[in-house]
């Protein structure tokens, strides 16, 4: 059984000192010491998006992870889709835009996979018969860190139901040759019978992907799965796969292992369930938040720490006008998927155990 602690926002309410004692708590210092190069990974936000963690709170981790003896340094991605961090230079500028620089953060700011293609496999012991792929292309950045904090904005996500600790790893902590492995499930599907031929996917895809022949869209090599042309279709002839849900969850879950192992023992988690949406913070904007604000959870097992997650959200209080499914798995009711599939698939990977069990801390 995993143990966790959790800071009671609605409770306590002072977050900054609720850090400190959640980390104090997770005795890091020592591990801190002896593995000092602290990747913090966290998401900046997409541009426009207003709910992703807000930077005082990361810099208050910064600060936290100096204190402790370390020389942290933040670490992102570049995306798969083409918006404002599709580039190390358009993530950097998005980043400053929504809070995050070496100036505000007190640390480096590190695109880990540079280009989008800086990356170096690291190995899965551990692999489920569906899952195509035998190693992580973890960001090659990543080389760098000798701990990897991960700080993880809990909400919702359409492909997995519930995003924290897990995805935050898988998608995060990769290049795009990694997350082209993973959306590999969700490359968008042809409705020939809605398709008019304006070829406006080949238009929206910066990479190739997709090209007209005999005036239908075909997938080319290229293709990153990343599914920009389906959101961008004006016949929505583009659609979904059927089914894909727990190929696509699963899939994460094994690279989020692959990464969770190359740091093994090096790791330590902390869940924000604040301003908790229905999408995530690649969407600019994703909304109102659905749920109350509900506060932190921490431990240094990520598998118990979402599936907790998870069933917080269960407990949470509904805001008012906000369209929220019932319990159990509320944001896998929403997407009409099963969220507890990565915890699942993480339990039997031997990443984590989905039991666990909470202090809750104050000062
Ligand atoms: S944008 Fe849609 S309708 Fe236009 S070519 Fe592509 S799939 Fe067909
Ligand atoms: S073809 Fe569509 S799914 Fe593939 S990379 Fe281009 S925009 Fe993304």
């Amino acid at each position: 059984m995993s143990q966790l602690y959790y800071w009671n926002y609605l409770r306590e309410q002072n977050l900054w000192k609720g850090l400190k004692v959640l980390f104090q708590r997770l005795e890091l210092e020592p591990v801190i010491r002896l593995n000092p190069r602290v990747a913090i990974k966290t998401h900046f936000g997409e541009r426009g998006n207003l709910t992703h963690i807000r930077p005082q709170l990361i810099r208050r981790l910064v600060d936290l992870v100096k204190e402790a003896g370390g020389k942290p340094f933040l670490v992102e991605t570049t995306t798969l889709y083409p918006y404002k961090r599709f580039t190390a230079e358009e993530h950097l500028e998005t980043a400053a835009i929504n809070g995050f620089s070496q100036q505000t953060m007190g640390c480096p700011i590190v695109i880990a996979d540079g280009d989008g293609f800086e990356e170096v496999d690291v190995p899965m012991p551990n692999r489920l018969a569906d899952c195509p792929f035998e190693q992580v292309p973890m960001a090659k950045g990543l080389l760098e860190a000798d701990f990897l904090l991960a700080a993880s904005h809990v909400k919702g996500h359409i492909h997995c139901g519930m995003g924290g600790a897990v995805k935050n790893l898988a998608m995060g902590c990769v290049g795009k040759t990694g997350k082209a492995l993973q959306h590999r499930s969700t490359q968008p599907v042809l409705c020939e019978a809605e398709c008019v031929g304006c070829g406006v996917c080949v238009q929206t895809c910066r990479c190739g992907g997709v090209e007209l022949a005999d005036g239908k869209p075909r997938f080319t090599d290229k293709c990153l799965s990343c599914a920009d042309c389906l959101f961008h279709c004006p016949q929505q002839a583009l659609r979904w796969p059927e089914n894909y849900h727990d190929r696509f969850i699963s899939h994460m879950t094994h690279a989020a292992y692959g990464i969770w192992n190359h740091f093994k023992g090096r790791t330590a988690y902390f869940n924000f369930l604040l301003d908790i949406t229905a999408v995530c913070d690649c969407c600019p904007p994703a909304g109102s938040p659905l749920l109350e604000d509900i506060g932190v959870l921490s431990g240094l097992d990520p598998i118990a720490l979402d599936q907790a997650s998870n069933d917080f959200l269960d407990k949470g209080l509904v805001r008012a006008n906000a369209c929220m499914p019932e319990p159990p798995d509320r944001f896998g009711k929403l997407y009409d998927l099963n969220t507890n599939h990565q915890f699942v698939v993480g339990e039997k990977l031997k990443m984590g155990e989905r039991d666990y069990r909470v202090e809750e801390l104050s000062l």
